[in-house]
């Protein structure tokens, strides 16, 4: 939310430069609204970036198609086709990486289908009708956007390190209101000692088990997160992934919070609505939700005084509910 008007602190940067998936207010590219909060009132515009911007994750998440098999089995089909290598590359790369892939250590992508349920958790709430939303651009121009599989859990962690007096309740009411308006199942995992980073790897086996890495919100600085400085409040974005003919979907988002922002932030009259309001902001962008310019939506990158979402925001999020649910990631 933006300073001007309300109360001052409660800043929505202007929009990010955003590939589809990722978002970075504190970039600020007007042509895609990004999924950070953040901001002066309206932060300089650098120009356009055609490489993703910092916190956006890399697409590491791409996965071959192929069929699951057993870990002797791929052991086996990994040492004997090895020469395949060589020999016949396309072979190799065609049918038999995909197998093994999500077996061998160091693989950079879990085993597909984990807690893939064959229908949606929840049901996103009928729409309002608004068409004040902006979805975040689709990596792929014949798919409309992208969105988290509604057929299995969303899991969040926190890193709970700098959090201001009740952060914890702040987070829960806000991703409760993600997970409301839609019907996404949020899973909360406990807190975690991950640091947030624009390297961020959206398969950390070691840390979080052989899974997409959960949503990670961080309490952090702008020492931490340098695209907090200035008047950003906030980060939020998420990877996607993809497989052979399925759809692309969003994984393992994260979001950063100023810290010392919010500190401030909850000295104000209603400030705690205004804080909840910026997390509430930064999860939609995780969904997959876009910077609008309406002044009376929660995503309006200037920041208003609108503390809950409001009808394009719901409209947009209810879309963002009915993505596909691909089981073969
Ligand atoms: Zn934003």
């Amino acid at each position: 939310m933006t300073s001007d008007g309300a109360p001052p602190g409660v800043r929505r940067s202007a929009s990010g430069r955003i590939p589809q998936w990722a978002i970075d207010e504190a970039l600020g590219a007007a042509e895609d609204p990004a999924p950070w909060r953040s901001g002066p009132a309206f932060p300089p515009q650098p120009p356009r970036q055609d490489s993703p911007p910092p916190w956006i994750p890399r697409p590491r998440g791409k996965r071959h198609g192929g069929k699951r098999h057993g870990r002797k089995w791929a052991i086996a089909a990994g040492i004997a086709l090895l020469a395949c290598l060589y020999s016949v590359p396309a072979v190799f790369e065609r049918f038999v990486l995909p197998a093994v892939l999500p077996y061998l250590p160091g693989t950079p992508v879990p085993p597909p289908g984990f807690e893939a349920s064959g229908t949606p958790l929840g049901h996103a709430p009928g729409s309002t009708g608004s068409r004040a939303y902006s979805l975040q651009e689709s990596p792929d121009p014949g798919q409309p956007f992208a969105a988290y599989d509604p057929c299995r859990p969303v899991h969040y962690v926190v890193r709970p390190d700098n959090a201001p007096p009740g952060a914890g309740q702040l987070v829960e009411q806000a991703v409760a209101k993600v997970s409301a308006a839609t019907g996404l199942r949020f899973v909360y995992d406990g807190f975690t000692s991950e640091a947030p980073s624009d390297e961020r790897e959206s398969y950390q086996p070691d840390r979080y088990g052989k899974r997409w890495a959960p949503v990670l919100i961080a309490w952090s600085t702008p020492a931490e997160s340098p695209d907090l400085a200035g008047d950003v409040d906030g980060l939020g974005g998420s990877g996607y992934a993809y497989t052979t003919g399925q759809p692309y979907v969003l994984v393992a988002g994260q979001v950063a919070l100023d810290a010392p922002d919010f500190a401030e932030m909850l000295q104000w009259p209603d400030g705690p609505h205004h804080a909840r309001a910026v997390i509430m902001h930064e999860l939609a962008h995780v969904v997959g939700l876009d910077h609008v310019e309406d002044p009376t939506q929660l995503m309006n990158p200037e920041g208003t005084d609108v503390t809950e979402f409001a009808a394009g925001d719901l409209a947009g999020l209810a879309v963002l509910g009915g993505g596909q649910c691909v089981p073969e990631l």
